[in-house]
């Protein structure tokens, strides 16, 4: 027998899918969503559609913005010689807050994980290829520290050197298996100002 409606059970499943969240918090967050005036049920709910059908990949360095190409690709005085490739958005969003880096990015989505079936065509790499053959001095590595962020680094490296295109990864100072997003900005500039050569 069903402890609740069926509507409610079908929003804690849901609910239940999203990261982080376990069967108790969605649990707890369907009751509330239950509770909420319907005004802000409907608000949520069109936010959620809104920013779904608004937001895509830049068209050149894949971040996610409203816009055929992102403010900072759009932006004549950032050095669009310099990319920084990271993970993801909130990678990019980190080194952004810092306001030290004037270089352009280029957003993977992802990294390569043999453990989880993430091979090098299943990140934005082909694309970062293709960025190349325009006019790049340098490429920065900025992938985390963790198995994956390493392999894909290398990958990475040993496959731009041919290219002649300087390659180089941020420094080690970024603690083992650390997601970019909770290191704080001076350690981030400091891994940063001190990228090695690869
Ligand atoms: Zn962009």
């Amino acid at each position: 027998m069903d402890l609740y409606s069926g509507y409610i059970n079908k929003l804690i499943e849901e609910l239940a899918g999203l990261p982080g969240i376990g069967a108790k918090s969605a649990q707890r967050l369907a009751f509330h969503i239950i509770n909420l005036p319907k005004e802000r049920v409907e608000r949520f709910a069109s936010t959620m559609i809104e920013a779904k059908n608004n937001v895509r990949y830049c068209g050149r360095c894949f971040t996610l913005t409203d816009q055929e190409i992102c403010p900072i690709c759009a932006n004549a005085k950032r050095d669009q010689k310099t990319i920084m490739v990271v993970e993801n958005t909130r990678d990019l969003a980190a080194y952004e807050k810092t306001g030290k880096f004037d270089g352009v990015y280029h957003v993977l989505h992802g990294a390569i994980s043999p453990m989880l079936g993430m091979g090098p065509n299943d990140i934005k790499l082909k694309e970062l290829m293709q960025r190349l053959q325009g006019d790049v001095e340098e490429v920065i590595i900025a992938t985390n520290s963790s198995l994956e962020g390493e392999t894909t680094a290398m990958y990475i490296s040993k496959l731009i050197k041919p290219t002649g295109v300087k390659v180089t990864r941020i420094a080690s100072g970024v603690p083992v298996g650390g997601d970019l997003e909770y290191i704080d900005e001076v350690t981030l500039l400091r891994a940063l100002e001190g990228r090695v050569e690869l």
